[in-house]
């Protein structure tokens, strides 16, 4: 390394660092972390770029580039990454939210009158926060098996403000007797649940598989375990005309086609940026 390091020169190196270590967006992420350090906005880094940066700075970028290298997820490092416009906090106990589950938001906000919503498996809580700030009058119920998720979900709640609307509850799926005794029935069910078929993990890109949580991930021998149990059990929750949303996997659509259930009817699928039917929409008769 030259003597001098200037946020634009040490962007070059780290770049091109990241390039030969296969990183994918090398040059990104080489200006997300050295953001992240300096604590200003990666547009910032230009308006500074022959800002000298302090030995003791570079020493923790270091520490930074060599984390991505091993191919650790941006987000986990710099502990954020932003959902339907919200910046939403991640722990390596939960999810990175996913550009793909914004179109289940989407959907759901599409929904007229729900006033009281269940959202089952909410890892960092992103889909709960935003559709609590976009729904003033709705109130969430928002599940999690995970102690450490539900913990992260609530602190997202309140650094979105919507903490007083959202009720955590630490479950696996969800806490059915719970609803059943106090006789609960949903507007709206949303869940992004797990649905990779376990044995695709070997060809997982490193970072979802060697650093993103297992459960939150793995559907089980064909991908659907979860979610079968949610067709199963959720529609005794649901209010007629209520409707249950969820995300799925790329071809899981073509099995849940046939997948018929007595009390709900397929409304359709909603394709994702990539074509790949992502969101399973069914009505309660
Ligand atoms: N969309 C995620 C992925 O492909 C999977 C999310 C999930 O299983 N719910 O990595």
């Amino acid at each position: 390394m030259p003597e001098v390091w200037t946020s634009l020169k040490l962007i070059h190196w780290t770049a091109d660092f990241f390039e030969k270590k296969g990183i994918p967006n090398p040059r990104l992420d080489a200006e997300l972390l050295l953001a992240h350090l300096l604590k200003c906005k990666r547009i910032d880094l230009y308006t500074a770029h022959e800002k000298k940066i302090p030995e003791k700075d570079l020493a923790k970028y270091k520490e930074l580039i060599r984390r991505r290298a091993a191919r650790e997820p941006l987000q986990y490092i710099t502990g954020e990454t932003e959902f339907w416009g919200l910046p939403i906090k991640v722990t390596p106990e939960v999810l990175i939210p996913r550009p793909e589950t914004e179109l289940l938001v989407e959907e759901a906000l599409k929904v007229p009158g729900s006033k009281l919503i269940l959202d089952i498996g909410t890892g960092s809580g992103c889909i709960a926060v935003a559709l609590a700030k976009n729904l003033s009058d709705a109130r969430i119920v928002a599940t999690d098996i995970s102690k450490e998720a539900i913990e992260t979900a609530r602190e997202n709640a309140g650094l979105h403000g919507v903490a007083d609307r959202i009720e955590f509850v630490l479950a696996n799926i969800a806490p059915w007797r719970v609803f059943e005794a106090e006789g609960r029935r949903f507007d709206l069910i949303v869940s992004n649940p797990p649905y990779i078929p376990s044995d695709e993990f070997p060809n997982l890109q490193p970072e979802v598989r060697d650093f993103e949580p297992r459960k939150a991930l793995d559907g089980g021998l064909d991908g659907l375990e979860v979610i079968r149990r949610i067709l199963e059990e959720a529609p005794g929750f649901l209010r007629p005309g209520g409707l249950l949303l969820l995300e799925i996997g790329e071809g899981e659509a073509d099995l849940l086609q046939n997948l018929k259930t007595e009390t709900l009817l397929l409304q359709g699928f909603k394709k994702d940026y990539g074509g790949v039917e992502r969101i399973l929409i069914l009505k309660k008769a």
